[in-house]
């Protein structure tokens, strides 16, 4: 059963995080907020650093060791990477969501490579930084719609396509990407490969100007006629009909509790910073009751408890994948809670604090503007929200769209 403390193994990966978050993130997080597009170059040292402190340990703050782990050789109840890497990231967004998008190695793509590649391709793509490929102009939500072509030519594949808002798009030393090998067949024939950057036939056609994580670079990529290597396909090549979509689907039971952490991180940076900000005015004495304290002191404790919810349900759905259990309900109910709460809370201290919350000599602006994302990729609110319907009341994606 799963144990509410933190484990006291990843305690001291939780310091450094956090150390990193206020010491090399926070200095940094208005600087890159002004200037998007221009590369973060402080996180190269930075990357380098946690390499280091990260080499032949399976536990680490990033998402290039969250992965379904193997039970055969376990037993009992695991505290594995999946959890090691939620806490890890709930520290450094309590530093700057942006900024740890952007780190070097640390992308959404080394999640997919992590949740579905063979042992073989786990070696041979390790320590690249990969980003994650499959929203396209005319399919966002329903990923099984992409149009985006693999035909097989000897050894490789041929990629026909156009992706787009693809983080670390441009920085990435490479892409995996989702494409289908028989559109007839619909989701089953749909999957993931990873495109090195400097492939003939892949250019990156746009960069994106966002509302927030300004520090994360957002491209477009277009894909014509760009040959792959047939090794390059992640997972199974086989097209399995009976399993459908379920291969490259995996991915997101592991990223969506990631990006919880994240939602659960950035919150507790507007909580702590508002929390500061009012101390002149908000007593903060948990003993009394709600009916006698300021609305202010009521607003903030509403939100703490909101923080803590999003933060158990994530922590579960992480939980989950380590002890491979089947966590996909709960790893979309973790995200669409999480997301929502980070964007309500982030909005409420911006207005709790008055002046200092809108003004930009303060990163609480800057907060909610960066929590909107969370609420959207790897699947929006609504999306999440379908996902837990049809888990709960056993209805397939054809029967409850
Ligand atoms: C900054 C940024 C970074 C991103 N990074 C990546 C990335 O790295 N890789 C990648 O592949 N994609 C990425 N995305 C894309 C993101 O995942 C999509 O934007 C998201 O999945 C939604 O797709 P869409 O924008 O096409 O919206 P649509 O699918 O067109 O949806 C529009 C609205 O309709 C709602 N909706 C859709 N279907 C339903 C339904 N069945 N029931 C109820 N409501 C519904 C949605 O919730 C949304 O509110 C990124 C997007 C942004 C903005």
């Amino acid at each position: 059963m799963i144990n509410l403390e933190t484990p006291r193994k990843f305690r001291g990966l939780i310091a450094q995080a956090r150390q990193v978050a206020g010491q090399y993130y926070r200095p940094i997080s208005r600087k890159y907020d002004l200037a998007e597009h221009d590369y973060p170059k402080e996180l190269d040292m930075l990357a380098a650093l946690l390499d280091g402190m990260n080499a032949g340990s399976p536990e680490s703050a990033g998402a290039r060791t969250s992965k379904r782990q193997s039970s055969e050789h376990e037993e009992g109840v695991r505290n594995g990477s999946n959890l090691s890497t939620c806490l890890g990231i709930m520290e450094l967004c309590w530093g700057d969501v942006g900024l740890l998008l952007a780190m070097p190695r640390q992308g959404l793509g080394n999640a997919a490579i992590a949740a579905v590649a063979n042992d073989e391709q786990l070696k041979r793509f390790d320590g690249i930084w990969a980003a994650m490929a499959i929203t396209e102009p005319d399919c966002g939500s329903d990923s099984a719609a992409i149009r985006t072509t693999a035909v097989r030519d000897g050894d490789h594949y041929v990629l026909n396509g156009e992706k787009i808002f693809v983080t670390s798009g441009a920085r990435a030393g490479a892409v995996v990407v989702w494409a289908t090998l028989d559109k007839g067949l619909g989701r089953a024939a749909i999957k993931s490969f990873v495109v090195e950057h400097g492939t003939p036939g892949m250019e990156v056609t746009r960069l994106e100007k966002k509302l927030g994580i300004k520090a994360s670079d957002t491209a477009a990529i277009r894909f014509s006629d760009c040959r792959v290597p047939a090794e390059n396909l992640l997972g199974n090549p086989e097209v399995d009909v009976a399993k459908g979509f379920a291969g490259v689907m995996e991915t997101f039971d592991n990223t969506r509790p990631m990006v919880a952490a994240m939602a659960v991180g950035l919150a507790k940076a507007s909580l702590d910073r508002a929390r500061e900000l009012l101390q002149d005015h908000c007593a903060l004495d948990y003993r009394k009751p709600l009916l006698s304290v300021s609305h202010a002191e009521a607003q903030l404790y509403q939100l703490e408890a909101e923080w803590e919810a999003s933060r158990l349900l994530t922590l579960k759905a992480a939980w989950m994948a380590d002890n491979r259990l089947p966590n996909s309900k709960e790893a979309s109910m973790a995200k669409a809670k999480a997301g929502r709460m980070a964007t309500d809370v982030a909005l409420k201290c911006v207005e709790l604090c008055g002046l200092s919350g809108y003004g930009e000599d303060e990163l609480l602006e800057k907060w909610a503007r960066d929590a909107k994302i969370l609420d959207i990729f790897e699947g929006t609110q609504q999306v999440q929200l379908l996902i837990v319907a049809r888990r709960l009341l056993g209805k397939s994606s054809k029967e409850l769209k």
